[in-house]
């Protein structure tokens, strides 16, 4: 699932091939994913893009006062094309979901992969109008985003816990599963601690790795192209993803909890005081 440093790097990768490009033709493959019907797809036919930028995981590419805004969700992507077919795409059942036909055939394809429909594709004036936008929290990349701004978000989220507070993107936009992981891990704690509970020492330590974890992926991933970011975000991670491995940091066996459609994975020794966590998925059968 693409998370901010990924939507980042797709941004600047789309800044440099389509601003200045006329959108020649939007078509629709998946028609559950285009969550607005007015404006039409078909009212970007014609504009020229001026911008492509990032709010949260939400990628905007800005044409002329019109919006064409996009979430990948959890197993979209976006396959740039040097030079698109010429037929027309044909609605289906497959991975294909929309493509973006620049004036010069070059453009784009949304995929979405496996049978969950969660890709989601709106035309708006202002991107404001869809709520998930308008509500995101503040953006740990802007510059903005100073210890005081975690502190308060920290505190409002109170005794819910970490993990969560980190992915939700109403208290800060742009986090998922992925760099949730390594954040905790890099800052030293555990998924389940109440937010609200921090020192002064570990939210300076959250800090620090929010902005680092983030910046970091965003430097690895920085030039290369589309198709190549998935398998760098999958490498660049050190316990996301990992459960079995050997932590990088002290040498312990990276240790997952799973929920129902979900797993986190973090480090027993580093995070934990050695404790293993209770499986979330198990205790709640038994309860
Ligand atoms: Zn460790």
């Amino acid at each position: 699932m693409p998370e901010m440093p990924e939507v980042e790097s797709l941004a600047h990768f789309l800044s440099e091939r389509c601003v200045g490009r006329a959108i020649a033709r939007v078509e629709l493959a998946a028609f559950s994913a285009l969550k607005t019907y007015d404006p039409p797809l078909s009212a970007l036919h014609g504009l020229e893009i001026d911008a492509v930028v990032r709010h949260g995981k939400f990628l905007d590419l800005s044409a002329q006062g019109l919006h064409l805004v996009f979430h990948l969700a959890r197993a979209g992507w976006l396959r740039w094309r040097e030079s698109l077919p010429e037929t027309p795409l044909r609605p289906g059942k497959g991975p294909m979901a929309l493509r973006v036909r620049l004036d010069d055939s070059s453009g784009f394809d949304l995929t979405e992969a496996g049978t969950q429909r969660k890709l989601a594709i709106y035309v708006v004036t202002d991107p404001m109008d869809i709520a998930m936008v308008a509500t995101l929290g503040p953006d740990p990349l802007s510059p903005d985003f100073d210890l005081e701004t975690l502190r308060a978000v920290l505190a409002g989220a109170g005794r819910a816990q970490l993990k969560g507070v980190l992915k939700d993107q109403r208290t800060i936009a742009g986090i998922g599963n992925a760099y949730s992981d390594e954040i905790l891990h890099a800052a030293r704690l555990s998924p389940f601690k109440p937010a609200g509970s921090l020192t002064e020492e570990e939210l300076a330590t959250l800090y620090r790795a929010v902005k680092e974890e983030l910046t970091g992926a965003i430097a690895r991933a920085e030039g290369l192209a589309a198709k190549d970011l998935k398998g760098e975000k999958k490498s660049g991670l050190r316990v996301h993803g990992r459960k079995g491995q050997v932590c990088a940091v002290c040498g312990d066996t990276i240790a997952e909890v799973s929920f129902a459609d979900s797993a986190l994975q973090y480090c027993p020794t580093c995070q934990t005081g050695g404790r293993k966590l209770a499986d979330r998925r198990l205790s709640r059968l038994l309860k």
